[in-house]
């Protein structure tokens, strides 16, 4: 540990047992938290301790752990409502994560309500699952695609987004947080600007749910997607939040089991919010993690895991920009710790796999965001992503890692 990590990121780290790990002989420095986080034993814990005790089918049966099993699943429903803020628990709908839900809402939303000619608005730096679920609505109702150009920190042009919105403007959907950039969008002005011609927002959170507080009242967005893995909690599921209003008037997106109130053969009524989208057996164990991960994050809270990860982000950032050939993709002046960066010596995953001898775990690539490269004219880059876990000392090691590169491409 670096002289000025706290006794508190000491004390987080030993919550998650794999970071107790070696990585080719050497202690795991894990920075690829954008991709994915770790899981601490609460939530490993409490997916098993479903499994063991609880496991049934929900909302079917009467017998006691088909109850219990209902109980558990709907109170960690009861705990996502509380950590957004939202008004009700049935505007929390449980899917597989944010891809998922933002294919619901072009599928559903879009394909009900938007025509040929009408816009959906989105920004230069979204990530794939922003951007293809509306082109593939785009090929199916000729609606188009209007792209909000950014600066060259890495920042929406707020003026720009302002003339793209218009009289057949139906639908904004940015991300909160870039997951190439660590860019936090403007994300409040932009669902002013878009409410005042009466245009719905849809917020990707994937990459701000864990790193800056939500307040999906407080934003007055209309929709909000994320995934659990990327707040310590497991893989495959994930939440669409939506206002009442809007989701009541969306036609389900899947049909099947729990989605429905009655069927014959002739007419289906479809069930009340949320069960109307969660069509078949749900996640159950899944929720019952992320429901943990929630507890978990918010026992430490979001204002000190936001210091904390600037502070390692700001130290990373000094280290990293002051070695020859790196230039850093992505200076916005509100980041989340996310650093992407190429060098001029070697190709992003040369850097990768040299990092990973040394047991540093980044990513190299385009982080599902093509576009976002090409607006930078790279074909890929490195990036560090920290999480609550992550120390001053790693971001040492990190800068320590780069120098190794440059001395074996020299
Ligand atoms: N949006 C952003 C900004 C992301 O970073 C990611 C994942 O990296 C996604 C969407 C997709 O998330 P998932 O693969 O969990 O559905």
């Amino acid at each position: 540990m670096n002289m000025r990590d706290t006794q508190d990121v000491v004390r987080w780290r030993t919550d998650f047992p794999i970071l107790e790990s070696h990585v080719h002989e050497r202690p795991l420095v894990y920075l690829d938290n954008a991709a994915t986080t770790q899981k601490p034993y609460d939530v490993i814990e409490a997916e098993a301790r479903y499994y063991r005790h609880d496991n049934a089918n929900v909302h079917r049966g009467v017998h006691t752990l088909s109850q219990r099993a209902t109980e558990d699943y709907e109170a960690a429903r009861g705990k996502v409502q509380r950590f957004i803020n939202a008004a009700s628990p049935s505007e929390i709908i449980f899917l597989r994560g944010t891809t998922e839900a933002i294919n619901l809402v072009a599928q559903s939303y879009g394909r009900s309500r938007l025509r040929e000619g009408d816009e959906i608005v989105i920004s230069a730096m979204e990530h794939h699952s922003n951007i293809v679920p509306w082109q593939m609505l785009c090929q199916q109702t000729g609606v188009r695609l209007k792209v909000i150009p950014i600066n060259d920190a890495g920042e929406i042009q707020l003026d720009a987004y302002q003339r793209l919105l218009g009289p057949r403007t139906r639908l904004v959907a940015v991300s909160h947080v870039s997951n190439a950039l660590g860019t936090v969008n403007p994300v409040q002005t932009m669902i002013e600007l878009a409410h005042e011609i009466d245009v719905p927002v849809l917020l990707d959170g994937a990459q701000a749910i864990a790193h800056v507080p939500v307040d999906v009242q407080a934003l007055d967005c209309d929709f909000y997607a994320f995934s659990g893995h990327k707040i310590y909690g497991p893989m495959g599921i994930g939440v669409l939040y939506g206002k009442t209003e809007l989701l009541n008037t969306m036609p389900p997106y899947q049909g099947g089991g729990d989605m429905i109130r009655s069927v014959t053969f002739e007419h289906t009524e479809y069930n009340v919010l949320p069960f109307k989208f969660e069509a078949g057996t749900p996640n159950v164990a899944g929720a019952v993690g992320l429901g943990a991960a929630l507890d978990y994050v918010g026992n430490i809270g979001m204002e000190t895991i936001m210091a904390h990860e600037q502070n390692v982000l700001e130290h990373a950032t000094s280290l990293v920009s002051s070695i020859p050939g790196i230039r850093l993709i992505g200076t916005a002046r509100e980041k989340t710790g996310i650093l992407s960066f190429v060098m001029h010596e070697a190709h992003a995953h040369d850097v990768g796999t040299i990092l990973d001898r040394q047991g540093i775990a980044i990513r190299s690539g385009h982080h599902c965001a093509m576009p976002i490269m090409d607006r930078y004219g790279v074909p890929a880059t490195a990036r560090a992503s920290f999480a609550l876990y992550n120390t001053r000392f790693e971001a040492e090691l990190l800068a320590a890692g780069l120098e190794k590169v440059i001395e074996l491409f020299n």
